[in-house]
């Protein structure tokens, strides 16, 4: 007599930030639709940031359980402190991930079912497949940004050999990076860990690129939120890349991906007031801050086109006062544009009335909008943002660079011209339209990203 095979308990465990929590919670949705119990587990202080944006995320009758453990540090304060930050998590976060392990496996009476027995885990907190090593569990890693990325993270000691960086990650000189014949070049720019002005911030992207590369020997498995047909040379040089993406939320979801401030949900309803492709969605991501000068070119820039444009201001945007924002520009376009402090953004960026994505290319964006079909403005900031703007417009070629002058300032000026140049560009369109269907059939019946994403399902059958 056969029995029926059981799916894994499986424990979810995201670097605590949203462009992180965002897809291993859609991926925790799509895993627990085919049956599979998933424990989620967040620092105790995204938990509850995550639990008061949405209420009722905890509810219902998903398998999705939500935990949260402690990450070492005080105050928020210090979490924006990258250096306090990742020493706090790496310093406690391992013991209280085994205790919390061990209490499922009490709890359980000895019935295995209800036991964690395999972990997807987050690169960037690498330090939890240790801890599944240890415990003997199997595991997944997953990566939340692009294979592109992963695929240059992991070629660092090749890089340090060939002396083309140092081993504190500097490029040693001006020219493209080539780690394959079969990858298009990088610009020694766009190493995620270059930070020529900030020699500090340097060295710990660099110590986290190298910590990513330590953590990616503890798994023979890699998950992406990226897909084959994207990014096919990537998946290429790195051996068992499984793409899964993008991955999608589907219409019963938009409102249950972990937003980590409230969503403001009067935006559907303002876009539906505008005529299709009309619209300017301006969104900078979780945590890029500008300077009130760069705040102020950016709010003249959209006043000047003057057409239909919804802004994110987060609360924490701008590093010093913006009065004249406030008292005078919201009053001046309050005819043509809105602004909020957080949107629904894949709800606003499937919306028929948004006509292009000014970004500053985070990964989750990026993905976003290509699965749209957006043409995408691209003002990258930090990290990954550079080399994700590199293939937006060089590769795929479906955005413009909004780049700025000498001192890195873009002005107003720049922001008009290159919003008219993105809206008017026929081939932009036209890639657009191309890369969109190409992420749609990847998640569809017989296509890529689906058939990896049921061969891991498959792979969690007990
Ligand atoms: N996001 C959102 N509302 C906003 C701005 C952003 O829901 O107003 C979401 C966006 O959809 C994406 C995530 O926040 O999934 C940001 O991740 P990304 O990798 O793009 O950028 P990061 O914040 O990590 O720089």
């Amino acid at each position: 007599m056969s029995t029926m095979a059981k799916f894994k308990h499986v424990l979810v465990m995201p670097y605590p930030a949203q462009g992180h929590v965002t897809p291993l919670l859609k991926l925790s949705h799509c895993i627990a639709d085919y049956g599979v119990e998933v424990t989620f587990a967040n620092t105790k202080s995204i938990h509850a940031r995550m639990m008061a944006a949405n209420p009722g995320l905890d509810e219902g009758s998903n398998r999705i359980k939500f935990v949260a453990i402690p990450d070492g540090l005080e105050t928020d304060e210090e979490r924006k402190d990258s250096t306090k930050r990742l020493e706090g998590m790496s310093r406690v976060m391992p013991g209280h991930l085994q205790e919390l392990i061990e209490k499922v496996k009490e709890q359980s009476n000895g019935n295995e079912d209800e036991q964690i027995s395999f972990m997807i885990v987050d690169l960037a907190a690498g330090w939890a497949l240790e801890v599944a090593e240890r415990m003997g569990i199997e595991r997944a890693g997953f990566w939340a940004a692009s294979v592109s990325t992963l695929a240059l993270n992991l070629h660092i000691p090749k890089l340090i050999e060939a002396g083309v960086i140092d081993n504190d990650g500097i490029a040693l000189k001006n020219d493209l990076i080539t780690i394959s014949k079969d990858l298009p070049s990088y610009k020694s720019t766009d190493l995620p860990w270059s930070c020529p002005e900030d020699p500090r911030k340097q060295k710990i992207l660099f110590g986290y690129a190298l910590s990513i590369l330590h953590h990616s020997k503890r798994s023979n498995l890699f998950l992406y939120n990226s897909f084959h047909e994207l990014e096919a040379s990537a998946c290429s040089v790195i051996p068992g890349a499984l793409p899964i993406g993008p991955l999608i939320p589907s219409a019963r979801l938009f409102h249950r991906r972990g937003s980590l401030w409230n969503e403001d949900l009067t935006c559907s309803n303002w876009l539906d007031q505008h005529p299709a492709q009309s619209v300017l969605y301006v969104a900078f991501g979780s945590w890029t801050v500008f300077s009130p000068e760069q705040f102020y070119e950016l709010a003249h820039g959209l006043e000047q086109i003057a057409r239909p444009f919804l802004w994110v201001v987060r609360p924490d945007i701008v590093n010093g006062p913006v009065t004249e924002f406030h008292d005078g520009f919201l009053q001046r376009v309050r005819n043509y544009g809105k602004v909020v402090h957080w949107a629904p953004q894949e709800e606003v960026l499937a919306h028929p009335s948004v006509a292009c994505f000014f970004t500053r290319c985070g990964w989750n964006s990026t993905l976003e909008g290509l699965s749209n079909g957006l043409p995408l403005l691209c003002r990258p900031y930090s990290v990954d943002q550079y080399l994700n703007r590199s293939f937006i417009c060089d590769v795929w070629r479906v955005g413009l660079g909004v780049d700025g002058g000498e001192n890195g300032l873009i002005t107003r000026h720049e922001v008009r011209d290159k919003v008219l140049a993105v809206l008017g560009s026929d081939e932009i369109r036209a890639n657009c339209l191309r890369v969109k269907e190409m992420a749609r059939k990847s998640v569809s019946e017989g296509g890529s990203s689906l058939k990896n994403l049921q061969s891991f399902i498959e792979l969690l059958k007990a």
